[in-house]
């Protein structure tokens, strides 16, 4: 891309926000290549420096400053094509983009909302830092984009995220007062996506800037109803504008004075190796400073109640918990589940993870539109249980009754990934895991000296 196809008053935006000469070098950086980023797992790689020295050579590793878990990579090394990202060793992102959730610093057992959360990036980062305790809410408005979300979680082997289909408001009438963290990664006018999306160029204009900072004070708002006094809130866009990124902050801060900025961050590309991002780390006193904590609480008080009348929902989940059970006791025999309850939703039996606080429950889902409610645990098919594939991501390899492994560039896998039958040992018989290099890709059923492919149908690659 040239400097002279950027909107001329994006050019003056920049140039009065850095000044002449440093404007110009932001300017020439629209001419340098992308830089191509992957952040690993800790939901799967035990060792992320280890796992990043296996596959240095292939991608030509080098870290990204700014995220332990995060690297560079050689755009010639299409990593979204290796079998380790079909077993969601990684998570494909762009490198600044890693900054936000590490500000957010996620800890286990927490109760946690990823408010704008499609395509997945800050919330598989998120999860990975929560190590699969406590409550991860990833909520995205567009349904397709929800549905992307829905799948980058079940790669990634996330046991406690519930990914739902909410406009803000739909979801800060539900949960006042709720979350320890939320990170709001807001809609923007994307002028860090310039130089990997011409569209994003087209799209600019100074009205849609504006139109973005409405947009954004609106969707703070209703995070700040759902930050619990004493809770941190990130956030973050990919574009550089004042007006939507401290200004937006500026504001915000000034009509709600129980939160603080504790500092903002840039990445700038033509500074460091990345598109560009804005961070802004805030906090929320714990003073209540409205009657939104009293309004709380009677919410919590009504919430348990409806509670407990669900648990009449749970026990009748009964019989289907004992399938799953009995296929757990047989095929998966390591495998616990944490605190958490039953649902069904026609066909498809999950496990809805609970915060630590015992606020959460199936009740809190009445009325909002799902799309992950929690670890997809199988299929119910008249007596039995299928098992999900978001199960066999979700699990250790050696929490199963067998397990067959394969290394990544053998034809084993190749002919797994395209669905096909593999040859196995005539004594394996039941379910099992396919893995590459130990690490689960699906489930395959053994009998008769061969292994039927369950991986599913969208999932398979001929290429
Ligand atoms: N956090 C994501 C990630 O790391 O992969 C990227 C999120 S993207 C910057 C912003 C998201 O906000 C988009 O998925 C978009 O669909 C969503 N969005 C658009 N309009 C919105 C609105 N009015 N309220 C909430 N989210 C909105």
């Amino acid at each position: 891309m040239t400097e002279v196809q950027l909107p001329a008053a994006f050019i003056r935006q920049m140039q009065a926000l850095l000044g002449m000469e440093d404007a110009q070098q932001f300017l020439n950086s629209f001419l340098a290549p992308r830089a191509y980023g992957l952040r690993f797992n800790p939901l799967k790689t035990e060792s992320v420096p280890a796992s990043a020295a296996a596959l240095e050579q292939p991608f030509h590793l080098t870290p990204v400053p700014w995220c332990n878990t995060g690297y560079y990579y050689d755009e010639e090394a299409r990593p979204g094509k290796h079998p380790y990202h079909s077993a969601g060793l990684y998570y494909i992102q762009e490198p600044s983009a890693m900054s936000a959730a590490e500000l957010l610093d996620a800890q286990p057992g927490e109760t946690i909302l990823d408010f704008a959360a499609a395509p997945g990036g800050k919330t598989t980062h998120i999860a990975g830092c929560m190590q699969g305790q406590g409550l991860l809410i990833a909520n995205e408005i567009h349904p397709a984009r929800a549905k992307i979300l829905s799948e980058n979680v079940e790669r990634i082997g996330i046991r406690n995220a519930v990914a739902t289909n909410c406009a803000p408001h739909e979801l800060s009438a539900k949960f006042i007062a709720f979350f320890d963290r939320i990170m709001l990664d807001a809609p923007c006018s994307g002028e860090g996506m310039f130089r990997k999306d011409a569209d994003a160029v087209g799209e600019w204009s100074e009205e849609h800037v504006h139109y973005c900072a409405q947009r954004q004070a609106d969707i703070l708002e209703h995070a700040a109803i759902m930050l619990k006094p004493g809770g941190k809130l990130v956030y973050s866009t990919c574009t550089f504008n004042r007006e939507e990124n401290e200004t937006t902050i500026e504001q915000f801060v000034a009509s709600h004075p129980e939160f603080s900025v504790e500092r903002t961050e840039r990445i700038w590309p033509h500074l460091a190796l990345g598109e560009g991002h804005f961070v802004a780390v805030l906090f929320k006193s714990n003073e209540p400073s409205n009657g939104s904590f009293a309004e709380s609480t009677d919410r919590d008080k009504s919430k348990r109640r409806d509670r407990d009348k669900k648990g009449s929902r749970a026990s009748s989940l009964q019989a289907e918990m004992e399938l799953f059970h009995s296929f757990a006791k047989q095929s998966l025999p390591g495998f616990n589940l944490q605190a958490g309850e039953a649902l069904r939703f026609g066909d498809a039996l999950y496990w809805l993870p609970h915060d630590r606080e015992g606020r959460f429950s199936a009740a809190s889902l009445d009325g909002i539109k799902v799309a992950r409610a929690g670890l997809h645990l199988g299929d119910i098919r008249k007596n039995r249980l299928e098992p999900a594939h978001a199960l066999a991501m979700a699990v250790k390899a050696d929490t199963a009754a067998w397990v067959q492994s394969y290394s990544a560039d053998s034809p084993e896998i190749a002919a797994y990934l395209r669905g096909e039958t593999l040859p196995a040992e005539p004594r394996l018989s039941g379910w099992g895991l396919v893995a590459v290099d130990g690490y689960p890709l699906g489930w395959a059923k053994a009998s008769g000296g061969q292994l039927k492919n369950h991986l599913p149908k969208g999932l398979r690659r001929f290429s």
